[in-house]
Protein backbone atom coordinates (compact mmCIF):
# COMPACT_ATOMS: atom_id res chain seq x y z
CA UNK A 1 0.00 0.00 0.00
CA UNK A 2 1.41 3.34 -0.95
CA UNK A 3 -0.32 6.72 -0.22
CA UNK A 4 1.03 9.80 -1.26
CA UNK A 5 2.30 10.94 2.39
CA UNK A 6 3.17 7.21 3.65
CA UNK A 7 1.01 7.87 6.17
CA UNK A 8 -1.33 5.14 7.20
CA UNK A 9 -5.20 4.43 6.78
CA UNK A 10 -6.50 5.47 9.83
CA UNK A 11 -3.52 8.51 9.74
CA UNK A 12 -5.12 10.30 7.16
CA UNK A 13 -9.03 9.44 8.45
CA UNK A 14 -8.00 11.01 11.65
CA UNK A 15 -6.38 14.02 9.85
CA UNK A 16 -9.31 14.38 7.20
CA UNK A 17 -11.74 14.28 10.11
CA UNK A 18 -9.58 16.99 11.79
CA UNK A 19 -9.94 19.26 8.80
CA UNK A 20 -13.20 18.52 8.26
CA UNK A 21 -14.43 19.51 11.50
CA UNK A 22 -12.38 23.28 10.92
CA UNK A 23 -15.31 23.95 8.49
CA UNK A 24 -13.18 25.34 6.00
CA UNK A 25 -14.83 23.08 3.00
CA UNK A 26 -18.05 23.71 4.21
CA UNK A 27 -17.09 27.55 2.79
CA UNK A 28 -19.06 27.84 -0.59
CA UNK A 29 -16.12 29.71 -2.17
CA UNK A 30 -13.66 27.56 -0.90
CA UNK A 31 -15.42 25.03 -2.63
CA UNK A 32 -15.62 26.93 -5.84
CA UNK A 33 -12.20 27.85 -5.68
CA UNK A 34 -10.99 24.20 -5.25
CA UNK A 35 -13.04 23.03 -8.43
CA UNK A 36 -11.31 25.59 -10.60
CA UNK A 37 -7.81 24.09 -9.00
CA UNK A 38 -8.99 20.68 -10.08
CA UNK A 39 -9.88 22.04 -13.52
CA UNK A 40 -6.11 23.46 -13.82
CA UNK A 41 -4.74 20.34 -12.75
CA UNK A 42 -6.62 18.27 -15.43
CA UNK A 43 -5.66 21.27 -17.74
CA UNK A 44 -2.32 21.58 -17.22
CA UNK A 45 -1.60 17.42 -16.99
CA UNK A 46 -3.55 17.21 -20.47
CA UNK A 47 0.16 15.64 -21.79
CA UNK A 48 0.53 13.36 -18.92
CA UNK A 49 -2.90 12.04 -18.89
CA UNK A 50 -2.89 10.96 -22.73
CA UNK A 51 0.63 9.30 -21.95
CA UNK A 52 -0.76 7.43 -19.26
CA UNK A 53 -4.03 6.45 -20.92
CA UNK A 54 -1.70 5.26 -24.09
CA UNK A 55 0.55 3.06 -21.47
CA UNK A 56 -2.40 2.02 -19.64
CA UNK A 57 -5.10 1.11 -22.16
CA UNK A 58 -3.23 1.85 -25.64
CA UNK A 59 -6.05 4.89 -25.61
CA UNK A 60 -6.46 6.56 -28.70
CA UNK A 61 -5.58 10.63 -27.53
CA UNK A 62 -9.15 11.55 -29.52
CA UNK A 63 -10.68 9.10 -27.00
CA UNK A 64 -9.13 10.10 -24.28
CA UNK A 65 -9.56 14.04 -24.76
CA UNK A 66 -13.34 13.03 -25.31
CA UNK A 67 -13.87 10.40 -22.51
CA UNK A 68 -11.19 11.14 -19.89
CA UNK A 69 -10.10 14.58 -20.06
CA UNK A 70 -13.78 15.29 -21.17
CA UNK A 71 -14.70 15.31 -17.72
CA UNK A 72 -13.38 19.28 -17.58
CA UNK A 73 -17.24 19.81 -18.74
CA UNK A 74 -18.60 18.26 -15.04
CA UNK A 75 -16.58 20.43 -13.33
CA UNK A 76 -17.28 23.81 -15.36
CA UNK A 77 -21.29 22.12 -14.56
CA UNK A 78 -20.36 22.58 -10.73
CA UNK A 79 -18.66 25.38 -10.98
CA UNK A 80 -21.46 27.47 -12.80
CA UNK A 81 -24.26 25.77 -10.72
CA UNK A 82 -22.84 25.04 -6.67
CA UNK A 83 -24.30 28.44 -5.44
CA UNK A 84 -27.51 27.45 -6.21
CA UNK A 85 -27.01 23.77 -4.77
CA UNK A 86 -25.92 25.03 -1.88
CA UNK A 87 -28.59 27.36 -1.26
CA UNK A 88 -30.79 26.22 1.62
CA UNK A 89 -34.57 26.05 -0.08
CA UNK A 90 -37.57 26.91 1.13
CA UNK A 91 -40.09 23.97 2.28
CA UNK A 92 -43.98 24.90 2.33
CA UNK A 93 -45.71 24.03 5.63
CA UNK A 94 -49.00 22.93 6.45
CA UNK A 95 -51.97 25.92 7.02
CA UNK A 96 -52.13 24.29 10.80
CA UNK A 97 -48.42 25.58 10.71
CA UNK A 98 -48.81 28.88 9.74
CA UNK A 99 -46.72 30.32 12.67
CA UNK A 100 -43.22 27.91 11.51
CA UNK A 101 -40.76 28.20 8.95
CA UNK A 102 -39.73 25.31 6.74
CA UNK A 103 -35.98 25.05 5.38
CA UNK A 104 -33.73 22.21 3.66
CA UNK A 105 -30.12 22.68 4.19
CA UNK A 106 -27.84 20.66 2.26
CA UNK A 107 -24.94 19.74 4.22
CA UNK A 108 -21.63 18.24 3.53
CA UNK A 109 -21.28 14.27 4.68
CA UNK A 110 -17.67 14.11 6.15
CA UNK A 111 -14.94 11.67 4.77
CA UNK A 112 -15.43 10.15 1.29
CA UNK A 113 -14.00 7.08 0.02
CA UNK A 114 -13.60 6.72 -3.81
CA UNK A 115 -13.11 3.23 -5.08
CA UNK A 116 -12.60 3.22 -9.28
CA UNK A 117 -11.99 0.96 -12.05
CA UNK A 118 -9.55 0.82 -14.58
CA UNK A 119 -11.50 1.16 -17.92
CA UNK A 120 -11.79 5.34 -17.81
CA UNK A 121 -9.26 4.88 -14.56
CA UNK A 122 -8.89 8.74 -14.94
CA UNK A 123 -12.68 10.22 -15.50
CA UNK A 124 -13.86 7.52 -13.53
CA UNK A 125 -11.93 9.11 -10.16
CA UNK A 126 -12.22 12.75 -11.21
CA UNK A 127 -15.94 13.01 -11.87
CA UNK A 128 -17.11 11.48 -8.19
CA UNK A 129 -14.80 13.93 -6.67
CA UNK A 130 -16.50 16.71 -8.73
CA UNK A 131 -18.81 15.97 -6.48
CA UNK A 132 -17.35 15.30 -3.40
CA UNK A 133 -15.79 18.45 -3.61
CA UNK A 134 -18.51 20.72 -4.79
CA UNK A 135 -21.02 19.56 -1.89
CA UNK A 136 -17.91 20.44 0.83
CA UNK A 137 -16.70 16.79 1.41
CA UNK A 138 -13.24 15.28 2.21
CA UNK A 139 -11.85 12.66 -0.11
CA UNK A 140 -9.90 9.60 -0.15
CA UNK A 141 -9.56 7.68 -3.41
CA UNK A 142 -8.72 4.81 -4.36
CA UNK A 143 -7.35 4.13 -7.99
CA UNK A 144 -7.44 0.79 -9.96
CA UNK A 145 -3.97 -1.22 -9.51
CA UNK A 146 -4.85 -2.42 -13.27
CA UNK A 147 -4.40 1.00 -14.90
CA UNK A 148 -1.10 1.38 -13.00
CA UNK A 149 0.36 4.50 -14.98
CA UNK A 150 -3.29 6.51 -14.78
CA UNK A 151 -3.13 5.86 -10.67
CA UNK A 152 0.57 6.76 -10.43
CA UNK A 153 -0.04 9.96 -12.28
CA UNK A 154 -3.31 11.11 -10.22
CA UNK A 155 -1.58 10.38 -6.97
CA UNK A 156 1.13 12.50 -7.80
CA UNK A 157 -0.94 15.74 -9.29
CA UNK A 158 -3.48 15.16 -6.02
CA UNK A 159 -0.80 15.63 -4.32
CA UNK A 160 1.15 18.41 -5.24
CA UNK A 161 -2.60 19.84 -5.55
CA UNK A 162 -4.30 19.70 -2.59
CA UNK A 163 -3.31 18.41 1.38
CA UNK A 164 -3.81 15.44 2.07
CA UNK A 165 -5.76 16.05 4.84
CA UNK A 166 -8.80 17.24 2.53
CA UNK A 167 -8.28 15.32 -1.17
CA UNK A 168 -5.83 12.12 -1.20
CA UNK A 169 -4.58 9.07 -3.41
CA UNK A 170 -4.32 6.01 -1.73
CA UNK A 171 -2.80 3.39 -4.02
CA UNK A 172 -2.58 -0.27 -3.92
CA UNK A 173 -4.37 -3.32 -5.06
CA UNK A 174 -7.52 -5.79 -3.73
CA UNK A 175 -5.32 -5.66 -0.14
CA UNK A 176 -5.49 -1.77 0.40
CA UNK A 177 -9.16 -1.51 -0.92
CA UNK A 178 -10.19 -3.93 2.50
CA UNK A 179 -8.01 -2.05 4.37
CA UNK A 180 -9.98 0.76 3.81
CA UNK A 181 -12.80 -0.32 3.83
CA UNK A 182 -12.20 -1.89 7.44
CA UNK A 183 -12.86 2.33 8.43
CA UNK A 184 -15.58 4.23 8.67
CA UNK A 185 -16.11 6.43 6.55
CA UNK A 186 -19.69 9.04 6.01
CA UNK A 187 -19.66 7.78 2.39
CA UNK A 188 -18.74 5.24 -0.19
CA UNK A 189 -18.89 6.00 -4.29
CA UNK A 190 -17.79 2.14 -5.92
CA UNK A 191 -17.38 1.60 -9.57
CA UNK A 192 -16.42 -1.66 -10.49
CA UNK A 193 -17.98 -5.08 -10.99
CA UNK A 194 -21.59 -6.58 -9.30
CA UNK A 195 -19.78 -9.40 -7.57
CA UNK A 196 -16.95 -6.62 -5.47
CA UNK A 197 -19.90 -4.37 -5.70
CA UNK A 198 -21.72 -6.82 -3.10
CA UNK A 199 -18.52 -7.00 -1.05
CA UNK A 200 -18.00 -3.31 -0.68
CA UNK A 201 -21.80 -3.11 0.49
CA UNK A 202 -21.01 -5.68 3.21
CA UNK A 203 -17.97 -3.99 4.57
CA UNK A 204 -20.05 -0.54 4.97
CA UNK A 205 -23.14 -2.11 6.36
CA UNK A 206 -20.37 -3.05 9.69
CA UNK A 207 -20.82 0.69 10.05
CA UNK A 208 -23.66 1.62 8.70
CA UNK A 209 -22.01 3.77 6.07
CA UNK A 210 -24.36 4.78 2.99
CA UNK A 211 -23.17 3.50 -0.57
CA UNK A 212 -23.14 4.88 -4.26
CA UNK A 213 -22.44 1.54 -6.39
CA UNK A 214 -21.64 2.32 -9.70
CA UNK A 215 -22.08 -1.46 -11.39
CA UNK A 216 -21.64 -3.01 -14.53
CA UNK A 217 -24.03 -5.64 -16.51
CA UNK A 218 -25.60 -6.79 -19.65
CA UNK A 219 -26.81 -3.48 -21.45
CA UNK A 220 -29.19 -4.65 -24.76
CA UNK A 221 -29.50 -2.90 -27.83
CA UNK A 222 -32.65 -3.34 -29.45
CA UNK A 223 -32.85 -2.54 -33.46
CA UNK A 224 -35.97 -2.55 -35.06
CA UNK A 225 -37.08 -1.73 -38.78
CA UNK A 226 -37.63 1.43 -39.03
CA UNK A 227 -34.23 3.29 -38.78
CA UNK A 228 -31.55 4.79 -41.00
CA UNK A 229 -28.89 1.71 -41.09
CA UNK A 230 -26.28 3.22 -41.48
CA UNK A 231 -26.33 5.63 -38.98
CA UNK A 232 -27.49 3.06 -36.55
CA UNK A 233 -24.22 1.03 -37.40
CA UNK A 234 -22.15 3.72 -36.92
CA UNK A 235 -23.33 4.84 -33.77
CA UNK A 236 -23.19 0.74 -32.95
CA UNK A 237 -19.40 0.14 -33.82
CA UNK A 238 -18.66 3.74 -32.26
CA UNK A 239 -20.37 2.96 -28.69
CA UNK A 240 -19.42 -0.74 -28.78
CA UNK A 241 -15.89 -0.53 -29.94
CA UNK A 242 -14.51 2.85 -28.36
CA UNK A 243 -12.00 1.80 -25.82
CA UNK A 244 -12.18 -2.13 -27.06
CA UNK A 245 -15.57 -2.52 -25.60
CA UNK A 246 -14.27 -1.72 -22.08
CA UNK A 247 -17.25 0.39 -21.14
CA UNK A 248 -19.67 -0.17 -18.60
CA UNK A 249 -22.83 1.12 -21.24
CA UNK A 250 -21.09 -0.44 -23.98
CA UNK A 251 -23.87 -2.63 -25.92
CA UNK A 252 -23.67 -5.70 -24.88
CA UNK A 253 -25.63 -7.74 -26.98
CA UNK A 254 -27.72 -6.75 -30.25
CA UNK A 255 -31.56 -7.60 -30.20
CA UNK A 256 -32.37 -7.18 -34.24
CA UNK A 257 -35.63 -7.38 -35.92
CA UNK A 258 -34.76 -10.33 -37.92
CA UNK A 259 -36.59 -8.97 -40.94
CA UNK A 260 -33.52 -6.26 -41.07
CA UNK A 261 -31.02 -8.60 -39.31
CA UNK A 262 -29.02 -8.99 -42.80
CA UNK A 263 -29.21 -5.91 -43.49
CA UNK A 264 -27.97 -4.64 -40.37
CA UNK A 265 -25.09 -7.29 -39.97
CA UNK A 266 -23.19 -5.61 -43.87
CA UNK A 267 -23.55 -2.41 -42.37
CA UNK A 268 -22.10 -2.86 -39.46
CA UNK A 269 -19.41 -5.07 -41.39
CA UNK A 270 -18.86 -2.12 -43.97
CA UNK A 271 -18.04 -0.01 -40.72
CA UNK A 272 -15.90 -1.69 -39.03
CA UNK A 273 -13.88 -1.81 -41.81
CA UNK A 274 -14.33 2.15 -42.03
CA UNK A 275 -13.24 3.16 -39.29
CA UNK A 276 -10.38 0.31 -38.17
CA UNK A 277 -9.36 -0.19 -41.50
CA UNK A 278 -8.90 -3.77 -42.79
CA UNK A 279 -5.95 -4.39 -39.83
CA UNK A 280 -7.78 -2.85 -36.88
CA UNK A 281 -4.18 -4.17 -35.09
CA UNK A 282 -2.59 -1.24 -36.89
CA UNK A 283 -4.87 1.17 -36.44
CA UNK A 284 -3.99 4.18 -34.36
CA UNK A 285 -8.16 4.64 -33.16
CA UNK A 286 -8.07 1.39 -31.47
CA UNK A 287 -7.21 0.67 -28.04
CA UNK A 288 -5.97 -2.81 -26.31
CA UNK A 289 -7.24 -5.28 -23.51
CA UNK A 290 -6.34 -3.80 -19.76
CA UNK A 291 -4.54 -7.28 -19.23
CA UNK A 292 -3.27 -10.99 -19.79
CA UNK A 293 -6.10 -12.32 -17.62
CA UNK A 294 -9.04 -10.33 -19.29
CA UNK A 295 -7.37 -10.97 -22.27
CA UNK A 296 -7.71 -14.69 -21.94
CA UNK A 297 -11.58 -14.78 -20.10
CA UNK A 298 -12.40 -12.70 -23.74
CA UNK A 299 -10.10 -14.84 -25.92
CA UNK A 300 -12.47 -18.11 -24.57
CA UNK A 301 -15.65 -16.04 -25.83
CA UNK A 302 -14.21 -15.98 -29.39
CA UNK A 303 -15.37 -19.89 -29.35
CA UNK A 304 -18.72 -19.11 -28.97
CA UNK A 305 -21.55 -18.74 -32.07
CA UNK A 306 -19.49 -18.32 -35.62
CA UNK A 307 -17.71 -15.17 -36.00
CA UNK A 308 -18.77 -12.89 -39.09
CA UNK A 309 -16.39 -10.17 -38.74
CA UNK A 310 -13.11 -9.80 -37.07
CA UNK A 311 -12.40 -12.80 -34.32
CA UNK A 312 -8.51 -12.12 -34.50
CA UNK A 313 -6.40 -12.08 -31.10
CA UNK A 314 -2.82 -11.49 -30.20
CA UNK A 315 -1.90 -12.54 -26.65
CA UNK A 316 1.40 -10.52 -26.64
CA UNK A 317 -0.64 -7.13 -27.67
CA UNK A 318 -3.40 -8.00 -25.70
CA UNK A 319 -5.34 -6.98 -28.78
CA UNK A 320 -8.73 -8.09 -30.27
CA UNK A 321 -10.24 -7.08 -33.14
CA UNK A 322 -13.43 -5.57 -32.91
CA UNK A 323 -15.33 -8.85 -33.53
CA UNK A 324 -19.00 -9.93 -34.42
CA UNK A 325 -20.27 -12.99 -33.45
CA UNK A 326 -23.97 -14.39 -34.96
CA UNK A 327 -25.86 -17.55 -33.89
CA UNK A 328 -24.69 -17.30 -30.28
CA UNK A 329 -27.68 -19.34 -27.67
CA UNK A 330 -28.49 -17.68 -24.37
CA UNK A 331 -26.19 -20.29 -22.78
CA UNK A 332 -23.11 -19.27 -24.19
CA UNK A 333 -20.82 -18.35 -22.03
CA UNK A 334 -20.52 -14.70 -23.84
CA UNK A 335 -24.72 -14.41 -22.88
CA UNK A 336 -24.16 -15.17 -19.31
CA UNK A 337 -21.85 -12.38 -18.18
CA UNK A 338 -20.84 -8.77 -19.07
CA UNK A 339 -18.71 -8.85 -22.09
CA UNK A 340 -16.89 -5.94 -21.42
CA UNK A 341 -14.73 -6.16 -24.48
CA UNK A 342 -14.73 -6.13 -28.35
CA UNK A 343 -17.18 -8.71 -29.11
CA UNK A 344 -20.65 -8.18 -30.31
CA UNK A 345 -23.46 -10.90 -30.18
CA UNK A 346 -26.35 -10.83 -32.60
CA UNK A 347 -29.26 -12.13 -31.29
CA UNK A 348 -32.41 -11.80 -33.50
CA UNK A 349 -36.14 -11.29 -32.40
CA UNK A 350 -39.25 -11.83 -34.76
CA UNK A 351 -41.87 -10.09 -32.58
CA UNK A 352 -40.84 -7.26 -29.86
CA UNK A 353 -42.80 -8.92 -26.95
CA UNK A 354 -39.92 -12.13 -27.35
CA UNK A 355 -36.90 -8.92 -26.99
CA UNK A 356 -38.69 -7.28 -24.10
CA UNK A 357 -39.45 -11.03 -22.44
CA UNK A 358 -35.56 -11.49 -23.38
CA UNK A 359 -34.50 -8.35 -20.97
CA UNK A 360 -36.84 -8.82 -18.38
CA UNK A 361 -35.86 -11.79 -17.48
CA UNK A 362 -32.52 -11.16 -17.04
CA UNK A 363 -31.28 -8.65 -13.88
CA UNK A 364 -31.87 -5.40 -14.79
CA UNK A 365 -29.19 -3.71 -16.89
CA UNK A 366 -27.09 -0.29 -16.74
CA UNK A 367 -28.27 0.80 -20.07
CA UNK A 368 -30.79 0.09 -22.54
CA UNK A 369 -30.32 1.27 -26.18
CA UNK A 370 -33.31 1.23 -28.88
CA UNK A 371 -32.94 2.08 -32.33
CA UNK A 372 -36.88 3.20 -33.85
CA UNK A 373 -38.40 6.25 -35.25
CA UNK A 374 -41.40 4.39 -33.90
CA UNK A 375 -43.03 6.59 -31.01
CA UNK A 376 -45.09 3.56 -30.22
CA UNK A 377 -42.31 1.19 -30.23
CA UNK A 378 -40.12 3.95 -28.20
CA UNK A 379 -42.72 4.00 -25.80
CA UNK A 380 -43.70 0.39 -25.33
CA UNK A 381 -39.94 -0.27 -24.50
CA UNK A 382 -39.90 2.94 -21.77
CA UNK A 383 -42.67 1.18 -20.26
CA UNK A 384 -41.94 -2.30 -20.32
CA UNK A 385 -38.68 -2.50 -19.46
CA UNK A 386 -36.25 -1.08 -16.60
CA UNK A 387 -32.56 -0.25 -16.58
CA UNK A 388 -30.39 2.70 -15.12
CA UNK A 389 -30.69 4.67 -18.16
CA UNK A 390 -31.78 4.42 -21.91
CA UNK A 391 -30.77 6.09 -24.95
CA UNK A 392 -32.77 5.99 -28.36
CA UNK A 393 -31.45 6.20 -31.75
CA UNK A 394 -27.94 6.31 -29.85
CA UNK A 395 -25.39 4.67 -28.04
CA UNK A 396 -23.15 5.83 -24.77
CA UNK A 397 -24.06 9.35 -25.56
CA UNK A 398 -26.16 9.87 -22.70
CA UNK A 399 -23.61 10.14 -20.14
CA UNK A 400 -22.42 13.12 -21.53
CA UNK A 401 -25.27 15.01 -20.46
CA UNK A 402 -24.47 16.46 -16.97
CA UNK A 403 -28.42 17.13 -16.01
CA UNK A 404 -29.22 13.32 -16.35
CA UNK A 405 -28.39 11.40 -13.31
CA UNK A 406 -26.45 8.67 -14.38
CA UNK A 407 -26.43 4.97 -11.93
CA UNK A 408 -27.87 1.49 -12.19
CA UNK A 409 -31.17 -0.20 -11.10
CA UNK A 410 -31.05 -3.16 -9.47
CA UNK A 411 -27.81 -5.32 -10.09
CA UNK A 412 -26.80 -2.73 -12.27
CA UNK A 413 -26.19 -0.40 -8.92
CA UNK A 414 -27.68 1.72 -6.31
CA UNK A 415 -27.41 5.45 -6.42
CA UNK A 416 -26.51 7.73 -8.96
CA UNK A 417 -24.10 11.17 -9.89
CA UNK A 418 -22.91 13.38 -12.42
CA UNK A 419 -24.01 17.08 -12.12
CA UNK A 420 -27.09 17.96 -9.41
CA UNK A 421 -27.00 14.08 -8.69
CA UNK A 422 -23.75 14.19 -8.07
CA UNK A 423 -24.22 16.97 -5.46
CA UNK A 424 -27.09 15.36 -4.38
CA UNK A 425 -25.09 11.94 -3.78
CA UNK A 426 -22.47 13.59 -1.22
CA UNK A 427 -25.14 15.74 0.68
CA UNK A 428 -27.32 15.08 3.40
CA UNK A 429 -30.35 17.20 3.39
CA UNK A 430 -30.79 18.62 6.34
CA UNK A 431 -35.01 19.84 7.64
CA UNK A 432 -34.82 22.56 9.64
CA UNK A 433 -38.13 23.41 11.13
CA UNK A 434 -38.95 27.21 13.02
CA UNK A 435 -41.21 28.29 15.45
CA UNK A 436 -41.31 31.87 16.78
CA UNK A 437 -42.45 32.76 20.66
CA UNK A 438 -45.55 35.36 18.67
CA UNK A 439 -48.02 32.60 19.71
CA UNK A 440 -48.44 29.63 22.03
CA UNK A 441 -51.87 27.39 21.00
CA UNK A 442 -52.30 25.25 23.45
CA UNK A 443 -54.31 22.44 21.11
CA UNK A 444 -51.59 19.88 21.88
CA UNK A 445 -50.83 19.83 25.47
CA UNK A 446 -52.51 18.08 27.66
CA UNK A 447 -54.47 18.07 29.58
CA UNK A 448 -56.39 16.70 26.54
CA UNK A 449 -59.95 16.87 27.57
CA UNK A 450 -61.87 18.44 25.03
CA UNK A 451 -59.45 19.03 22.37
CA UNK A 452 -59.83 15.96 20.99
CA UNK A 453 -62.85 17.31 18.15
CA UNK A 454 -60.20 19.84 17.19
CA UNK A 455 -57.95 17.52 16.52
CA UNK A 456 -60.35 15.36 14.01
CA UNK A 457 -60.58 18.50 12.22
CA UNK A 458 -57.46 19.43 11.56
CA UNK A 459 -55.82 15.79 10.86
CA UNK A 460 -59.41 15.24 8.39
P1 LIG B 1 -13.57 -4.46 -10.07
O1 LIG B 1 -14.87 -4.56 -9.34
O2 LIG B 1 -12.75 -5.69 -10.26
O3 LIG B 1 -12.58 -3.40 -9.34
C1 LIG B 1 -12.95 -2.09 -8.98
C2 LIG B 1 -12.16 -1.63 -7.78
O4 LIG B 1 -12.43 -2.49 -6.69
C3 LIG B 1 -10.65 -1.62 -7.97
O5 LIG B 1 -10.14 -0.41 -7.44
C4 LIG B 1 -10.17 -2.83 -7.20
O6 LIG B 1 -8.90 -2.63 -6.61
C5 LIG B 1 -11.22 -2.97 -6.11
N1 LIG B 1 -11.43 -4.38 -5.73
C6 LIG B 1 -11.34 -5.47 -6.54
N2 LIG B 1 -11.61 -6.60 -5.85
C7 LIG B 1 -11.88 -6.21 -4.58
C8 LIG B 1 -12.23 -6.92 -3.38
N3 LIG B 1 -12.33 -8.25 -3.35
N4 LIG B 1 -12.44 -6.19 -2.25
C9 LIG B 1 -12.33 -4.85 -2.27
N5 LIG B 1 -11.99 -4.14 -3.37
C10 LIG B 1 -11.76 -4.80 -4.50
O7 LIG B 1 -13.96 -3.77 -11.42
P2 LIG B 1 -13.05 -3.49 -12.67
O8 LIG B 1 -12.65 -4.78 -13.29
O9 LIG B 1 -11.99 -2.50 -12.30
O10 LIG B 1 -14.12 -2.76 -13.63
C11 LIG B 1 -14.99 -3.47 -14.45
C12 LIG B 1 -16.42 -3.43 -13.93
O11 LIG B 1 -16.77 -2.12 -13.55
C13 LIG B 1 -17.40 -3.83 -15.02
O12 LIG B 1 -18.38 -4.67 -14.47
C14 LIG B 1 -18.03 -2.51 -15.44
O13 LIG B 1 -19.31 -2.61 -15.98
C15 LIG B 1 -18.02 -1.76 -14.15
N6 LIG B 1 -18.04 -0.32 -14.39
C16 LIG B 1 -19.13 0.37 -14.06
C17 LIG B 1 -19.18 1.73 -14.32
C18 LIG B 1 -20.38 2.56 -13.97
O14 LIG B 1 -20.27 3.77 -14.07
N7 LIG B 1 -21.49 1.98 -13.57
C19 LIG B 1 -18.08 2.35 -14.91
C20 LIG B 1 -16.97 1.60 -15.23
C21 LIG B 1 -16.94 0.26 -14.96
Amino acid sequence: MITSAKSTIPEILRKQKDFFQTGQTKNVTFRLEQLKKLKDLVINHEKSIIQALKADLHKPEFETYATEIGVIKEINYAIKHLKTWAKPKKAAVPTDFFNYSAQIYPEPLGIILIISPWNYPFQLMISPLVGAIAAGNCTIIKPSELAPHTSNLLAEIISNAFPQEYITVVEGGVETSQQLLQEKFNHIFFTGGTSVGRIVMEAAAKHLTPVTLELGGKSPCIVDTDINIEHTARRIIWGKFINAGQTCIAPDYLLVNQKIKQDLITALQKTIKEFYGDEPASSPDYARIISPRHFARLAEFLKNGEIISGGDSNPEELYISPTLIDHVSLTDPVMQEEIFGPILPVLEYTDITEAIALINSQPKPLALYLFSQNKKLQAQILQETSSGGVCINDTVMQVGVSSLPFGGVGDSGIGSYHGKASFDTFSHYKSVLKNSFWLDLNWRYAPYKGKLSLLKLIIR
